[in-house]
């Protein structure tokens, strides 16, 4: 097994917790590294701190498994760590979907595994815990003998780690439009080709918030994807309802939703640039009471966040400006380097230049099953904020 010695300065921040290595932390490794092994890591002074994975190829070179000696990284390992997962979604609440894995947060780095009642889908996004995925599998099978578990690898970063991008099934195949339940209402979630892993879990109790500031209202909502927020907001009571996604595939699943749910009376969706039409509506002057915007992250890279936060300002500017006096805007930020600070401040610059006065009604976070690690920004990266726009 490879020794891993951490430079002095570095010490201090993995001993207290933090679960990454860079290469250049590194003062020295004894054995030959072979990626995707275990090595145990060092303080610079020769302390025993945790065993992770390694890969040489990545910028991160080891990342943390366990902070045990004795503990050993297998089949059994994987099956105690998913198990506890579970424990701690079912006391938050969780019984049909949630989030089971959620990487770092889980000491389960660049793991991601979501249950979508009896289906799971799942993402090795790492070579060290990509060769684990027998093991995951297996732990899945053992303690939820479910339906169906589907990869979805067809993502860019497991490039960096020299994966390549893939997506399939890790069970016998099954149709692979499922069908939730949400507080209370259905949702269609394709876990073959829909975005992410299929469906966005981490916006599931912020769903809930909006109940009561739509009853009555028309509701517009942008970056709709499959029409979660807005078949809540026709659920709660709003008279109309329309959403906007720039995938065609999204709008046609979110029309399915909608009917599913039997509120397509009301609740309408269309293709379109939420960038393009917002600006040219403001224009227009049209007014709704209850604004939602949910908008993809801007940035993923410290060097272009000015993007982002440009970005954030103008969608929000041009959301505001349709808030009719005393109505709300909703709105999020899946940014993780935009943290909740800089969000509220970015917020503020737009009802300046927008010239509207704004008080912050609910701000929120991710979803409880995403839990957050103090100190690792990169899993504290949902920003849910509802503002009354007088
Ligand atoms: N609110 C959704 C998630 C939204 S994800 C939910 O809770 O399920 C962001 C969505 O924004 C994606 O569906 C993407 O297709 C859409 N999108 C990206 N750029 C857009 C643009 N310029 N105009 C409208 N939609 C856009």
């Amino acid at each position: 097994m490879n020794k891993v010695y951490l430079r002095r300065k570095i010490t201090p921040r993995v001993e207290n917790g933090h679960p990454w290595i860079f290469s250049n932390e590194v003062e020295k490794i004894e054995g030959e590294v072979v990626g995707g092994e275990i090595a145990e890591v060092f303080s610079h002074d020769k302390k025993f701190i945790g065993k992770g994975y390694i890969n040489p190829k990545s910028q991160i070179l080891v990342r943390l498994l366990t902070r045990s000696k004795s503990e050993e990284i297998n089949e059994a390992f994987f099956l105690t760590q998913l198990r506890k997962c579970w424990e701690y979604r079912k006391k938050l609440g969780y019984t049909e979907n949630c989030r089971l894995v959620f990487g770092e947060a889980d000491s389960l780095p660049q793991l991601i595994i979501d249950k979508f009642n009896d289906y799971f889908v799942i993402q090795t996004l790492a070579l060290g815990i990509d060769v684990w995925k027998p093991a995951i599998v297996k732990a899945i099978n053992e303690i939820f003998d479910p339906k169906g578990i589907y990869e979805r690898n067809d993502v860019p970063v497991r490039e960096l780690e020299g994966l390549p991008q893939q997506k399939g099934f890790l069970s016998a195949p099954f149709d692979t439009q499922i069908i939730i339940n949400e507080n209370g209402l259905k949702f269609y979630v394709d876990v073959e080709n829909g975005q992410k892993t299929g469906y966005f879990l981490d916006q599931q109790d912020n769903r809930k918030a909006i109940q009561h500031i739509v009853k009555g209202a028309d509701v517009l909502g942008a970056f709709t994807y499959t029409g979660t927020f807005e078949i809540h907001a026709a659920h709660y009571g709003a008279k109309s309802v329309l959403g906007l996604d720039i995938s065609a595939n999204a709008v046609a699943q979110a029309n399915k939703n909608a009917e599913l749910n039997e509120v397509h009376d009301r609740c309408k969706f269309e293709v379109a640039n939420a960038f393009d039409v917002l600006k040219q509506w403001g224009k227009d002057g049209r007014q709704y009471d209850v604004v939602m915007l949910d908008p993809p992250a801007f940035t993923k890279s410290r060097e272009t966040i000015q993007k982002a936060i440009t970005g954030y300002k103008e969608i929000n500017l041009r959301g505001m400006k349709l808030v009719k006096p005393g109505g709300f805007l909703v709105t999020s930020s899946c940014t993780n380097l935009v943290q909740p600070d800089l969000f509220l401040q970015i917020i503020n610059m737009a009802a300046k230049d927008a010239r509207r006065k704004i008080r912050q009604v609910v701000f929120q976070t991710q979803s409880s099953d995403h839990p957050i690690i103090l100190g690792m920004e990169n899993t504290h990266y949902l920003k849910f904020l509802i503002v009354q726009v007088q």
